[in-house]
């Protein structure tokens, strides 16, 4: 399927985009590297996305480093590295795959000429022949197959053990895929996914399930202020208190810049707004220090909109109402959790 994305890449408009991205590395004072070039690319063409956001936050605050852009590479543009692994992946299996079938032919072949030996053996035998060479000659062709199913035997351990390898690094390809870098949170697309498949079932087993999104007080302030580096290192503790929380079946992501949401399956809403006060507070109760200047940052506090999920909803909808509830809180003073009103009663 193509997406809107590769439409504008590949369409008419894409030369114009492509002109623009130069321009703006060119502004940024960033190298136009091929890695820049398709960052740029894709966010330009999606000013919305979450690429995009990161993107602008990072350059508002200084040049983007090559390890910047790295992040921003393993973090936003996933699904095409994905596919080259797995095309790498592919090949070096079907190597595999007709290096096997290659031995295999090979032994199938040893095995009908040792057929043979042995039939040419029972007919001298029968017509008393030379006993003591036609034994000698079977001694050697029976060596001979035994020498050859050993090397098969050999060739395919290699291969299972290769076939094991290839399978743990595309597992290690698709966790990485799935993993916000700087937090190690799910990412946005591993929650999308997440958020999608407990909607559904939710539906099925009629079971309660919450959604909570959460955002860093005044974080565009804290960053002006202390620089990005150090606006890295709150997000990174924020993540760190929230994956404290998230322990299975709850899962807690990385929404967007300094955004994160967190899903709790089949819990009570009591349950789920009790463990998000006390995590609101945990987070707000620590000074934070500078790392490079031992500075003291104070505090850093979080608001929180809390939707409960209805049967019939759908992600998009529940998301929505959570980001309603979020800000209300933030319009209601920061450091506070507000729960959505249902539908019915929100229309
Ligand atoms: P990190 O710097 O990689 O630290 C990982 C964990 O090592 C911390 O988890 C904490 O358990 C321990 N740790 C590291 N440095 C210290 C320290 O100076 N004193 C103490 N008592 N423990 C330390 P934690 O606390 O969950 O923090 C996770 C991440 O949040 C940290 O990763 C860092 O990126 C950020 N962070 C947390 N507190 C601060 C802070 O006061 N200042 C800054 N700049 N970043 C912080």
């Amino acid at each position: 399927m193509t997406s809107d994305v590769d439409t504008r890449l590949r369409g008419p408009a894409a030369y114009e985009l492509a002109k623009t991205a130069l321009q703006e590395m060119e502004t940024a004072s960033v190298w136009p590297t091929p890695l820049n070039f398709e960052i740029w690319l894709h966010s330009l063409s999606n000013p919305e996305s979450g690429l995009a956001i990161e993107l602008r936050r990072i350059l508002a605050n200084g040049p983007l480093t090559e390890d910047e852009s790295e992040r921003l590479a393993a973090e936003y543009l996933p699904r095409a590295r994905l596919s080259d692994e797995i095309r790498d992946a592919g090949a070096q299996l079907s190597r595999e795959l007709s290096s096997v079938a290659g031995a295999i032919a090979d032994a199938q072949r040893n095995q009908a000429s040792y057929g043979e030996t042995l039939a040419e053996a029972d007919e001298k035998l029968t017509s008393g022949g030379d006993i003591q060479k036609t034994i000698a000659s079977l001694a050697a062709a029976t060596r001979r197959v035994s020498v050859e199913n050993a090397a098969l035997e050999q060739r395919l351990s290699d291969s299972t053990r290769e076939v094991g390898k290839l399978r743990e690094h595309l597992e290690q390809v698709r966790r990485e895929a799935m993993t916000d870098a700087l937090t190690k949170l799910a990412n946005r697309k591993a929650f999308d996914d997440e958020l999608e498949r407990q909607c559904e079932v939710a539906e099925r087993d009629n079971k309660p399930l919450a959604l909570a999104v959460l955002d860093i007080d005044h974080f565009k302030r804290f960053n002006d202020t202390w620089g990005h580096q150090t606006g890295d290192q709150v997000i990174r503790y924020v993540a760190s208190v929230l994956s404290r929380l998230a322990l299975p079946p709850r899962v807690a992501a990385r929404y967007g810049g300094e955004e994160f949401a967190l899903i709790f399956p089949a819990e009570t809403a009591q349950a789920v707004e009790a463990a998000l006060d006390h995590t609101r507070r945990e987070i707000a109760s620590r000074s934070l220090k500078r790392r490079s200047t031992n500075e003291d940052l104070g505090a850093v506090t979080i608001s929180i909109g809390l939707a409960q999920w209805q049967p019939g909803e759908k992600p998009v909808g529940l998301i929505e109402r959570a980001d309603e509830a979020l800000y209300a809180s933030k319009r209601n003073g920061r450091n506070r959790m507000t729960v959505a009103q249902d539908r019915a009663k929100a229309a």
